[in-house]
């Protein structure tokens, strides 16, 4: 077969085991999706879950990724919102039924029988991937640099969902957790006039600075109280000892929302934590319609992305240094 026919892939054989290295035939694209050259695919926390085996995987072996930027290299029947050439992005959400009660009101994130990019379909941890086109999100206007604009794809999806979940009316935000996607939303609170409080492991001072190098006006372990009471916080890290802590630095009437889409169990806690209306939700996936608003937004306040750069084949060690903390911002795989 001719080299021009293959792709690599970084694939994940069964959960707990590293990545392996595979090259295998180029799919071609069913009617509806796209095929596309995968220029950059970011590392997020929910690959390093489907690795780790905290989610249990629909489909092995699989290839993981869902922040994918590439090209358009090939369309199916019937595709006529993208054409060869075009330059897109391939989030968490790669398919939804279209007519179930939440697909009907709005709420597609919560699709009954959704697919997810890297969890129930090969994803972009490789040098091409397979997307249906109706899911593939357009990038115009949102900078050139693949490497930076792939982290936009779920840690900015993710926060800025996060954020609307948080409320409007939040004007004094926490940030638990100050990883890929709090970096990114903290730009985006700071812009919309919101002050970031940033927490982080305790101790870790490197990391308080880089959250008020972007804005925040205070920064501190995540077992330190903030210096007034909290409207809002959102809980990136998935570290369920920290909903008790964050109800603590919430006001009466205060919102305290999980982020991510897996945490460790939430010990047990006082019931006066939760009293006086405060409340504790969580976002799920997301919709298109978030990637719309997002995006818009960041056309006319653009963020700085900060990433580390991986080749294609380093895909464990990207995910071995998002375990151990060792990041400042995204890893970014780079084929
Ligand atoms: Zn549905
Ligand atoms: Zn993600």
């Amino acid at each position: 077969m001719e080299a021009s026919s293959r792709m690599r892939a970084m694939v994940l054989p069964g959960a707990g085991q590293p990545l392996e290295w595979q090259e295998r035939p180029r799919p071609s694209p069913a009617a509806g999706e796209v095929r596309l050259r995968v220029l950059a695919c970011a590392v997020c926390r929910t690959d390093l879950h489907i690795v780790d085996g905290d989610l249990l995987l629909p489909l092995q072996p699989i290839v993981p990724g869902h922040e994918i930027v590439g090209t358009v290299e090939a369309v199916g029947a019937g595709v006529e919102n993208h054409r060869v050439g075009d330059r897109v992005g391939v989030p968490w959400l790669g398919h939804t039924c279209g007519h179930c009660a939440y697909c009907g009101s709005g709420s597609e994130n919560l699709c009954d029988t959704p697919r997810f990019t890297g969890f129930h379909r090969d994803g972009g941890f490789a040098s091409h991937v397979i997307a249906e086109a109706d899911f593939c999100l357009p990038l115009d206007g949102l900078g050139q640099d693949p490497a930076h604009l792939a982290p936009l794809m779920c840690a900015g999806l993710i926060g800025w969902r996060s954020l609307k979940a948080a409320g409007h009316d939040a004007r004094r935000l926490g940030l638990y957790g100050f990883g890929a996607a709090a970096h990114l939303i903290a730009q985006v609170a700071v812009a919309e006039g919101r002050q970031v409080h940033a927490f982080t492991r305790p101790g870790d001072l490197v990391a308080q600075d880089f959250a008020r190098s972007l804005g925040a006006v205070w920064a501190g372990g995540s077992d330190q109280m903030p210096p007034e009471p909290l409207d809002a916080a959102i809980l990136f890290a998935p570290v369920g000892e920290l909903v008790p802590l964050a109800l603590r630095a919430v006001r009466k009437g205060g919102r305290v929302v999980c982020g991510g889409i897996h945490m460790s169990d939430i010990p047990s806690f006082p019931y006066r934590l939760l009293w006086q209306e405060r409340q504790i939700s969580s976002v799920a996936n997301l919709t298109r319609q978030d990637a719309h608003e997002f995006f818009s937004r960041i056309r006319t306040h653009p963020v700085k992305v900060q990433v580390k750069i991986y080749a294609l084949a380093q895909a464990n060690q990207a995910l071995a240094d998002l375990r151990e903390g060792r990041l400042q911002g995204a890893a970014v795989l780079v084929p």
